[in-house]
């Protein structure tokens, strides 16, 4: 599968065709600013028939009553599908977000994995029996399949995002329309590709591509939807919840983060620990260009080793190899688009107004090598303080603020202290310690002395206004279905 196979891009009624108004949009490497390919961009009438499509499949009921048993089988194969094609599909990914292929085949791997974990999961979640206390009666609870689900994906992990509402979704029975991010459109058009060679039946899986302002009215304001399942920026969750509200549409937003990584004195105090931590620390915040809901982006660390861990971070962070994704020597690969890396450049210059102190970073990369592409360095900034706007919003980039702490109460305080709450990571060797600071961080997921790992069958979600659902794990599926009580009065 190479990106020169990816059109027609648009998948609608079972049938692979370009837009109606024969729209198109360029996706450009952004390690080198060249055009890769060019894809079909669907109008507000293609994204409206796709989901009259997936309301016309759903309620003919077929796919629905299909035996669980085949639906887990069509899962398991989509999988075996996605390792065998995992070289090109990485390659896409790359190419597509800049980030590096050793990134990209982890991806396929996560991906894959999510497939698998729904094979097995649909075939143990069971009916639920109720006693009411009167032998006559019946009570059951049974789990059907929500219906036409609208799936939003952002850039930043194109297939892995999506995979997590696909893969419940076909479990549960659904029938859905898929819209990638316009940045980032190829990994989900091959992974259409493989669906219907895996066996989804025409209908069940439409794809439509398009920026959110042209087609998000037309798929979220559209009474055929049942769910809408967003993963995406704060704004565009408001919006979509404000558009689902008219016919009450079932919406779970998975939004950002602003997630602090609290550092303790007592988790560094032999050098292996310092070294694990300031690993830890680097690869939390500037994996994929700090790109990431989920990364540490704000490192709450004890006074008492401020000076010593940020200097070793940031001596790290000057040595982290730059380049495409695709040359396998690259550490880090660019921003996802040369409008991200303007927007990034925009937080540098608040966190200097701010007063905030830059230790590291705050530009492009001088290599010549670089210059076409929207590259920018590993960014540190020392002395911040919760009045600054660069600790409170997400800026999605590798941008790391520093604050400092004396207490355990204030390190809790601080990592509580936004209106975000994603993730968090904590630092020490203390395990009472570790168990107060784990079950008092407000934030969906919680390391200890560990960063950024996930498995497919744990929850993931946000509190406050990282967003309202669930993916992954039992809930994750659980989105899709509908609780119904049948009373059977025998
Ligand atoms: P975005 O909100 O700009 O776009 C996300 C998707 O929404 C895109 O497909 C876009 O086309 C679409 N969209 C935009 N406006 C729309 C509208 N009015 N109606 C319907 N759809 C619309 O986000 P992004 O820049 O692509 O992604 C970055 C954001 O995603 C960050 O905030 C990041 O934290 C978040 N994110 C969250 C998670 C999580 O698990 N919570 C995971 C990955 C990314």
């Amino acid at each position: 599968m190479e990106p020169g196979n990816l059109r027609p891009s648009l998948l609608i009624d079972g049938e692979w065709g370009g837009a109606s108004d024969g729209g198109t949009r360029e996706v450009i490497d952004p390690a080198t600013g060249r055009v890769v390919v060019v894809v079909d961009e669907a109008t507000p009438d293609d994204a409206r028939r796709a989901v009259a499509t997936a309301r016309r499949t759903f309620d003919e009921g077929a796919w629905a009553s299909t035996p669980v048993s085949d639906r887990t089988a069509l899962l398991s194969k989509i999988a075996d599908l996605l390792q065998r094609d995992k070289e090109q599909l990485a390659r896409i990914e790359t190419l597509d977000t800049g980030k590096t292929l050793a990134e990209s085949r982890i991806d396929i791997d996560d991906v894959t994995s999510v497939f698998r974990y729904y094979a097995e999961l649909a075939a143990v979640h069971v009916d639920r029996l109720v006693d009411v206390g009167r032998p006559e009666i019946i009570s059951r609870v049974v789990y059907e399949p929500i219906g036409v689900c609208v799936m939003i994906a952002p850039w930043n992990y194109p297939l892995l995002q999506i995979s997590w509402k696909i893969a419940p979704a076909l479990a549960a029975g659904c029938t859905m329309v898929l819209k990638p991010s316009e940045v980032t459109p190829l990994s989900t058009i091959a992974f259409a590709k493989l669906a219907e060679e895996a066996g989804v039946p025409p209908g069940v899986l439409s794809l439509v591509q398009g920026s959110g302002a042209v087609l998000g009215e037309a798929l979220t304001a559209n009474p055929e939807v049942d769910f809408i399942s967003f993963t995406g920026g704060l704004a565009t969750g408001r919006t979509i919840l404000a558009a689902a509200a008219a016919n009450v549409t079932k919406v779970a937003v998975e939004l950002g983060g602003k997630n602090p990584h609290i550092v303790f004195a007592d988790a560094v105090a032999d050098p292996t620990d310092f070294d694990n931590s300031v690993d830890h620390v680097l690869t939390g915040v500037f994996l994929h260009s700090g790109q990431v809901c989920s990364a540490g982006t704000r490192l709450i660390v004890e006074e008492s080793i401020a000076d010593r861990f940020v200097e070793a971070i940031a001596e790290r962070a000057r040595g982290i190899k730059m380049g495409s994704g695709l040359d396998d020597s690259s550490e880090t690969g660019p921003l996802v688009s040369h409008a991200q890396r303007t927007k990034i450049e925009g937080f540098v210059a608040l966190g200097i107004e701010e007063g905030a102190e830059l230790v590291v970073g705050g530009t492009r990369p001088e290599d010549p090598r670089l210059a076409d592409g929207s590259f920018f360095l590993p960014t540190i900034f020392d002395k911040c303080d919760r009045s600054m706007k660069i600790v409170q919003e997400e800026t999605f980039g590798p941008i790391l603020t520093v604050e400092r702490f004396r207490t355990e109460e204030e390190a809790l305080r601080l990592g509580n202290d936004t209106n975000y709450g994603l993730a968090a990571g904590v630092r020490t060797s203390d395990s009472a310690r570790g168990e107060r600071l784990v079950r008092g961080l407000r934030h969906g997921t919680v390391w200890l002395n560990d960063f950024g790992i996930y498995t497919a069958g744990a929850e993931w979600g946000g509190f406050k206004r990282s967003g309202n659902g669930r993916e992954l794990g039992p809930s994750g599926l659980s989105e899709y279905q509908e609780a119904k009580h049948i009373w059977y009065n025998t």
